[in-house]
């Protein structure tokens, strides 16, 4: 299978700017890790799209940007987070869920996230506070909650188009998005033949299957508008675990839980969420964790800190 990739295109006057995202690789590999079902692979694999999209958009190389859409549907909550360059991971509560076709004859994916929730995006630039915005769901079909979150959270005119198609096996055939944005000088003549062009526009997941790509898919979004690709790169899924980052939220839970452990007498595996990597804990390690846990209440002591040892923020 090729690899995925994004690309990005602006018009010529600078007034509108476009995201495409070929995420077939990425979706099929979460699939693989998250054995997900039909319906949450193509759940999963909008919000997977979208949020390597919404990455790539931040100018921080140490930036990441986490989507979260949170709805009363049976899959229990869906959360993505990319890095700047676009390289993504994500897991929900239960990948699991298998619903009937909707009335459209479509995976059901609003059925499984839910109508009626919230859409969270943190941006984290990695200087300072990290920004939060949230908004309603619209339906819980990942696009239009897109759409809605940038209206209304960041009031920036932003057209959006995620698509996942699967083999009837289960595998991802095909699976990917695309995002326009207007800038506040947009002239109207041009936003509104952008808009007529989006909404023209063939499904991406379509058009992905019969071998379409950046270029064929920015020449109907801009059709009748100047514009030029400004770069190609390649993307992936990506988890950033690691064996330290484990540790210490072993040592954030504290003395107690540690203690516990210990007497349980049993080392302790962790599955990481993201991509099912295993990390195991043996007993002299949760002693040496428990040890650390002491010396930080010690230091809190010492400090006179009025925080409960051990608390996770
Ligand atoms: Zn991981």
């Amino acid at each position: 299978m090729k690899g995925s990739y994004i690309a990005r295109a602006i018009s010529r006057d600078g007034s509108a700017r476009a995201f495409f995202e070929d995420s077939t690789a990425i979706v099929e590999h979460a699939r693989q890790i998250h054995k997900a079902s039909k319906t949450m692979t193509a759940a999963l694999g909008r919000c997977l799209t979208a949020a390597s999209v919404m990455g790539s958009m931040l100018k921080e190389e140490k930036g990441f940007v986490t989507l979260r859409l949170n709805g009363d549907g049976p899959c229990e909550g869906i959360v993505c987070v990319s890095d700047s360059g676009g390289n993504v991971r994500g897991c929900c509560g239960d990948a699991g869920v298998e619903l009937p076709a909707n009335e459209k004859g479509k995976l059901d994916v609003g059925g499984a996230i839910g109508k009626n929730g919230s859409i969270y995006v943190v941006r984290d630039t990695g200087k300072g506070e990290p920004y939060v915005g949230s908004a309603p769901l619209t339906n819980g079909e990942v696009a239009e909650d897109i759409t809605g979150y940038f209206a209304q959270s960041e009031q920036t005119p932003t057209a959006c188009a995620l698509g996942v198609r699967i083999f009837p096996d289960g595998r991802c055939r095909a699976a990917g998005g695309m995002l326009l944005q207007l800038m506040p000088f947009a002239d109207e003549q041009t936003s509104a033949r952008l808009q007529n062009n989006v909404e023209s526009l063939e499904s991406i997941s379509l058009m992905l299957a019969e071998g379409a790509g950046a270029n064929e898919v920015f020449k109907a979004v801009f059709s009748g508008v100047p514009y030029e690709i400004l770069e190609e790169r390649p993307v992936e899924y990506r988890c950033a675990c690691r064996r330290e980052g484990y540790a210490s939220a072993l040592v954030s839970l504290g003395t107690g839980e540690l203690e516990d452990m210990l007497s349980d007498g049993e080392p302790i595996e962790i599955i990481c969420r993201f991509c099912g990597r295993r990390y195991e804990f043996s007993m002299p390690e949760i002693e040496e964790l428990c040890r650390q846990a002491q010396e930080r209440v010690k230091r809190y002591t010492q400090e006179g800190g009025q925080r409960e040892p051990g608390s996770v923020d």
